[in-house]
């Protein structure tokens, strides 16, 4: 999964819809790495989520992310896969 943007206010909300924080940078030849985690690690200490964006020197971000959260502690919700099954079990079972 990555989506590229190009700018850095894209980036900015990008890190809050996520709930990510900055982690750490890498200087790589072409592009600087930097890599954010979940901003609740501490919380959740077996989630794994990162955010990634690869900073081009032309301006381009590209983006890369984890799949999902693992906060399944406290929140049910985040399990998406399992809710759509049940929801087409529902819709299958009333046809
Ligand atoms: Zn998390």
């Amino acid at each position: 999964m990555d989506e590229t943007i190009v700018s850095e206010n894209d980036l900015m909300s990008l890190i809050k819809s996520h709930n990510v924080s900055f982690y750490r940078k890498e200087n790589c030849k072409n592009y600087d790495s930097i890599t954010y985690r979940c901003s609740q690690y501490r919380t959740f200490t077996k989630c794994q989520y990162q955010l990634k964006a690869k900073v081009y020197h032309d301006g381009i971000y590209q983006i890369f992310y984890s799949q999902h959260h693992e906060h399944d502690e406290l929140l049910e919700d985040t399990r998406l896969p399992t809710d759509l099954s049940f929801f087409s079990e529902l819709n299958s079972a009333s046809s």
